[in-house]
C-alpha cells in the first residue's frame, strides 16, 4: 500500500492531529472492493473484520497520519469563520497504482474533534448509506464525484431526533480542498497561509496553473470551468445538491456531500430538498447561479494575493457560457442529438416545459420517448414529438443512432429517495437487502437489471420523500 498525507506537511495551522474514537462493536455493511483496487488497497479486502476496525476508526491504517482540516464557509449565505472537519478525519493519502493520483481517504463520523463546535462527532447510520449509494451512483453516471470505499455499522448509538445507531462512511476524494478551506486563511488576513494553499491546491489539481505568467488567475479560470461543467452535469440529470454552502464547493470540482440531496422525480424547475432551505436559495434551477456566488468568494481571497476585481470577474464570466455548452450538449445528447444546434435546444426547452406542467418523472420520460423510436410503435405522436422526430430523420445516423444516444445518456436507474429511505430503514432492522440491491442496480445504471426493475420506478404518492434533513 501507498500512503502518506501531504496535506498533513503543511503548516500546522491548517490541520489538527486526532485521535478516532474507536467504536464499541463495529460490523462492516459495505466495501467497495473496485476503488480498493484503484487505490491499492485490496490486501484489506480479505478479513472483514480488520476492514471493520480501519473504517471505524477504531484501529490506525498503517502508513496513514489522522488529521481534522481547518475550513470556514459561507452557510446559506452567511460567513461562519470556522467550520472544519467536526466529525470526519483525514486518515491517509493513497497514490493510485492506476492512474498515478492522490486520494484523500477521510472517515465521517468517527468522533471529536477540535473542530466539533457544539457536536457530537459522529454520525446515523442513515447519511452513511446515503451517502455511500448516492456518491457511488454519481460515479457511475458519469458525473466527478467523491466516492465511498466504506460503510460500517459502529454498533453504538446517536442522538439526534431519537436514537439512531450509528455509522462510519469512508469518503475517497481527489481532495477534500473547499472554497471554505481559502476563506479560513483569508479570514484571518494569513496571506503566507493563503500561498502555500493555493500553491498545494494546483500542484495537486491544476498544474498547468502553475506555469501560467499568472498563476492564480489561471487557477481560478480553472476551478470556474470546472465548477461549470459539474454544474450542468447534475442538471441534466435532475440532482439537486441541497446544501452548496461554500465549504461543499470542492476546488477540484467533484461533488461533494451528499446531506439533503436528491435525484428529482417529477421535473420541477423550483424544487428544493433541503428541509433547511426555506428561502429556495439551493433550488434546483438555481445552482449554476449559486456556483457563481460560491465562485465570487473565492476570487475574493485570492484577490488578497494577486488580481482586481475586473480581472476576477471577467473570468467568472465564463462561467455562464461553459455551463450553458455543456448542459445544451447534454441535454441534445438525452434527446438523441448527436450536436447541440439551436432546433435542438429549441426542442429541450419545449420537453422540459411539457415535463414540468404534466408533472412527469424526469428520469423515465427521457427514456419512455426513446421507446418511441422503435418503428413498430403505433404512429400516436402529438406535436412535439412530431417535431422531435423529424429532427431526428433528418439526422445521417437517424433513429438507430438517435436510440443508441439515448440509452447511454438516460440511465434506467437513480439513487431515488424513497428507495434509499427504504434502505435505511431496512437496515436500521439489519436487514441489508435493499442497501445491497440497490447498490447492485446502480453500479450499472444504464442496463437492464432483470427481478430488480421496480427499482427504476417514481414513487407513489405516499411513497414520496418531499424534503430530506442533514440528518447529521
Ligand atoms: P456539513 O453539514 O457536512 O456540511 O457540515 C457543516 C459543518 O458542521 C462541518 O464543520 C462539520 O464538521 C460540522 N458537523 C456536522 N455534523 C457534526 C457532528 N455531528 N459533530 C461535529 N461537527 C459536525
Ligand atoms: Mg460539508
Amino acid at each position: 500500500m501507498n500512503l502518506s498525507n501531504s496535506y498533513s506537511e503543511l503548516p500546522g495551522n491548517f490541520y489538527a492531529h486526532v485521535q478516532t474514537a474507536p467504536a464499541p462493536k463495529p460490523h462492516l455493511l459495505a466495501w467497495n472492493e473496485d476503488l480498493a483496487r484503484h487505490l491499492d488497497l485490496d490486501e484489506l479486502t480479505q478479513d472483514r473484520a480488520h476492514l471493520a476496525r480501519i473504517f471505524s476508526g477504531s484501529e490506525p491504517l498503517p502508513g496513514g497520519v489522522t488529521i481534522a482540516i481547518a475550513y470556514a464557509g459561507h452557510q446559506f449565505g452567511n460567513f461562519v469563520p470556522q467550520l472544519g472537519d467536526g466529525r470526519a478525519a483525514l486518515i491517509a493519502e493513497a497514490i493510485s497504482p492506476v492512474d498515478g493520483r492522490a486520494y484523500d481517504i477521510q472517515l465521517k463520523g468517527s468522533g471529536l474533534t477540535p473542530f466539533s463546535r457544539n457536536g457530537d462527532g459522529k454520525s446515523p447510520l442513515g447519511p452513511v448509506i446515503r451517502e455511500y449509494l448516492v456518491s457511488e451512483a454519481m460515479y457511475r453516471l458519469g458525473v466527478p464525484t467523491t466516492r465511498s470505499l466504506a460503510a460500517v455499522a459502529s454498533g453504538g448509538r446517536v442522538m439526534r431526533d431519537r436514537v439512531h445507531p450509528g455509522g462510519v462512511l469512508t469518503r475517497v476524494a481527489a481532495s477534500h480542498l473547499r472554497v471554505g478551506t481559502f476563506e479560513y486563511f483569508a479570514a484571518r488576513n494569513d496571506r503566507d497561509a493563503l500561498q502555500s494553499l493555493a500553491d498545494y491546491a494546483m500542484a495537486r489539481h491544476y498544474p498547468e496553473a502553475v506555469a501560467a505568467e499568472r498563476p492564480l488567475l489561471a487557477f481560478f479560470s480553472a476551478v470556474v470551468a470546472a465548477q461549470a461543467r459539474l454544474v450542468a452535469h447534475w442538471m441534466a440529470l435532475g440532482f439537486i445538491h441541497g446544501v452548496m454552502n461554500t465549504d461543499n464547493t470542492a476546488i477540484s470540482g467533484e461533488t461533494l456531500d451528499y446531506g439533503p440531496c436528491a435525484f428529482m422525480d417529477e421535473f420541477h424547475i423550483d424544487k428544493v430538498f433541503s428541509s433547511i432551505d426555506h428561502r429556495g436559495r439551493y433550488a434546483y434551477g438555481r445552482q449554476a447561479h449559486m456556483a457563481q456566488w460560491n465562485l465570487a468568494r473565492l476570487a475574493e481571497c485570492l484577490m488578497l494575493l494577486d488580481g482586481t476585481v475586473d480581472e476576477y470577474e471577467a473570468l467568472l464570466s465564463a462561467f455562464q457560457g461553459d455551463f450553458e455548452a455543456r448542459y445544451a450538449a447534454l441535454m441534445c445528447r438525452k434527446l438523441g442529438f448527436p450536436e447541440p444546434i439551436e432546433e435542438h435546444q429549441e426542442l429541450v426547452t419545449a420537453w422540459l416545459q411539457r415535463l414540468q406542467n404534466e408533472q412527469l418523472d424526469y428520469t423515465q420520460s427521457f427514456r419512455q420517448l426513446a421507446s418511441r423510436l422503435d418503428a413498430n410503435d403505433p404512429p400516436l405522436f402529438d406535436d412535439f414529438e412530431a417535431r422531435w422526430l423529424q429532427q431526428i430523420d433528418r439526422q445521417p445516423g437517424g433513429r438507430e443512432q438517435a436510440a443508441r444516444i439515448m440509452a447511454t445518456s438516460n440511465p434506467r436507474f437513480i439513487p431515488r429517495n424513497h428507495q434509499v429511505e427504504r434502505a435505511i430503514q431496512a437496515a436500521y432492522e439489519d436487514d441489508l437487502s435493499i442497501f445491497n440491491e440497490l447498490q447492485q442496480v446502480l453500479s450499472a445504471p444504464f442496463q437492464e437489471h432483470p427481478g430488480l426493475e421496480h427499482y427504476a420506478l417514481p414513487p407513489e404518492k405516499h411513497e414520496r420523500v418531499l424534503a430530506t434533513f442533514c440528518g447529521t
